[in-house]
């Protein structure tokens, strides 16, 4: 009988999907490590680790229950670095009668395997990862011909669908969202609990990365690598997570405190995006560990949870498969500008920014509102071109794969899609960053000063890029506010502002 070729790709590593249900000699699975995939943007030297230790691990366990594989090392001679090269030799070399593969979450890739499967002469088919709670194309045939996808109706059809915290047809305590309970800034007086996360040597990969001549960018102790590679380790930080952070989640979840970069968040966005948790696995612990203790866990928290992942997690990959290839190319503002240098080295004067960035570094990671409301704000403020921004967010994060970072960075963060994901952007002078965070008091900057020396430059910014948009953000309602405080400024206040501005952005790098 033939041989069976199927492909899993570095972000599949589902071990309980169908395929690997039981051994069969007849197929022989494929996995690689492939400059194509280190290369198509510069990575965090964390992220490029913890992609291959989390293959090589898949494949190892998988091998030892008697599955065939043949794994491709960054190294090897036989490596041709792309995909389709080094499909088309082992598919000649172990006599492939079919060809199979799991659909991919980019669309590159999607599109990659496709155009593949037109120029071979043998029948390929593609199956689902098995890993998400909505079909891709849900999201689209929901909304279809809508101007705007409203996150809300989407998260709540899925709820109801899947029975997730409903009872009678009802949301479990009466109402769907708890918002308005959370989104506290951080009280030093509740202790931050310390997750443990397993920590492995990862020094062998490292220096295999090295030797390739892979660019990345960041920092790492591969002796004591944090992230979880392995189910074993993702269940146990899940546990931890469920256990300890879950009780103070929702009320914290948009707080930022300089001492300390993970707070009350899960870190579970990596093991899920590689598909080593399956989503309805994370709600469910959520869920249990509520139902075990609810004097301790309130549903504000749990809820809060839940919609980050039945919500927002979902609702981003729809859209990603409703938009693609186009939205990849939107750019409402027709912003030009290129990122600052310190967005790479953090050697910046502004302490928010200094912060968020030195994390991003050295953790790989900063959590929603940092990288909403600090880089992405500063980026969006500064009218910095969508192309550079996608291309600092998809490199520098753990999690970043492009279905859950494209839309999050042009759609929610810079407003680039006009308003199909967000219903204004989401911006904000040095107010809402001092009342959310502890940074401003460390700044050489003051979060009061509009103009003047040393003026925070989010507050030019921020009323510089209102007065420049006016034209295509005047008219809507729920930044009316912003326009009547414009309205009520004099206009050499007006005019102290702009100048400002213009002197900030002239100099970016410096600030
Ligand atoms: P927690 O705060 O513990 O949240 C729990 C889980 O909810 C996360 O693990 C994640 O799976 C999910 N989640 C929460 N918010 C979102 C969201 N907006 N979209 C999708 N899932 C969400 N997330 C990524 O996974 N990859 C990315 O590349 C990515 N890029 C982002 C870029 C920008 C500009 C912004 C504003 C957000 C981005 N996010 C991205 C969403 C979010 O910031 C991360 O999922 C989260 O910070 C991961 O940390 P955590 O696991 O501790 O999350
Ligand atoms: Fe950031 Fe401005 Fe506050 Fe400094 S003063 S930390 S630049 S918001």
């Amino acid at each position: 009988m033939a041989k069976t070729l199927r492909l899993i790709l570095g972000d599949q590593l589902n071990q309980q999907h169908t395929w690997l249900k039981e051994v069969n000699p007849n197929v022989l699975y494929v996995m690689m490590e492939m400059r194509q995939e280190t290369d198509y943007v510069i990575h965090h030297i964390q992220k490029v680790i913890g992609f291959f230790a989390a293959m090589r691990n898949f494949s190892a366990e998988l091998s030892a229950k008697g599955h065939k594989f043949v794994y491709l090392k960054i190294n090897d001679n036989k490596n041709k670095q792309s995909l389709t090269e080094n499909l088309k030799q082992i598919i000649e070399e172990f006599k492939v009668g079919r060809f199979e593969y799991l659909l991919p979450d980019e669309y590159r890739l999607d599109k990659q395997l496709k155009d593949f499967c037109k120029t071979i002469d043998i029948p390929s088919e593609a199956t689902d990862s098995e890993h998400f709670i909505t079909e891709r194309m849900e999201l689209k045939k929901m909304f279809d011909g809508k101007k705007t996808y409203l996150m809300e109706s989407f998260y709540r059809k899925i709820r109801a669908k899947h029975q997730i915290l409903m009872q009678h047809g009802e949301p479990v305590g009466g109402q769907w969202n708890f918002d308005h309970d959370n989104r506290n800034k951080y009280d030093e007086k509740v202790p931050i609990p310390a997750i443990e996360m397993n920590l492995s040597n990862q020094e062998e990969i490292f220096e295999d990365i090295n030797r390739a001549g892979v660019k990345t960018m960041g920092s790492v102790d591969a002796k004591a690598y944090i992230w979880p590679v392995n189910r074993t380790d993702a269940l146990k930080l899940l546990k931890g997570f469920t256990e300890k952070a879950l009780p103070y989640f929702g009320k914290y979840q948009d707080a930022m405190y300089a001492k300390n970069s993970w707070l009350f968040h899960s870190r579970l966005s990596f093991a899920m995006n590689i598909k080593l948790l399956h989503p309805l696995e994370v709600v469910n612990a959520g869920i249990a560990a509520w139902q075990k203790n609810k004097e301790l866990i309130d549903l504000a928290q749990l809820e809060g949870f839940v919609r980050q992942i039945i919500g927002w997690r979902e609702y981003m990959r729809g859209v990603y498969w409703a938009q693609m290839p186009e939205y990849a190319d939107k750019n409402y503002f027709n912003h030009q500008r290129k990122l600052p240098q310190w967005y790479w080295t953090a050697d910046t004067k502004m302490a928010c920014l200094k912060h968020a960035i030195t994390q991003s570094l050295t953790l790989a990671y900063a959590h929603h509102i940092q990288r909403l409301m600090i880089t992405g704000n500063f980026a969006l403020l500064a009218g910095i071109h969508p192309d550079d921004v996608d291309q600092w967010y998809l490199g520098i994060y753990i999690d970043a794969i492009e279905w859950v970072e494209i839309t999050n960075t042009r759609g929610m963060s810079q407003f680039a899609d006009g308003g199909l994901l967000a219903t204004k952007p989401y911006v904000s002078s040095a107010n809402y960053i001092n009342n959310m965070s502890d940074y401003c008091k460390s700044c050489a900057y003051d979060h009061k000063k509009r103009h003047g020396e040393k003026a925070c430059p989010f507050n030019s910014l921020y009323w510089n890029f209102h007065l420049e948009q006016r034209d295509l953000l005047g008219k809507n309602p729920r930044i009316g506010m912003v326009y009547r405080n414009i309205d009520k400024m004099s206009a050499e206040e007006r005019q102290m502002i702009q100048e400002q501005a213009s002197k900030y952005l002239a100099d970016m790098d410096n600030l």
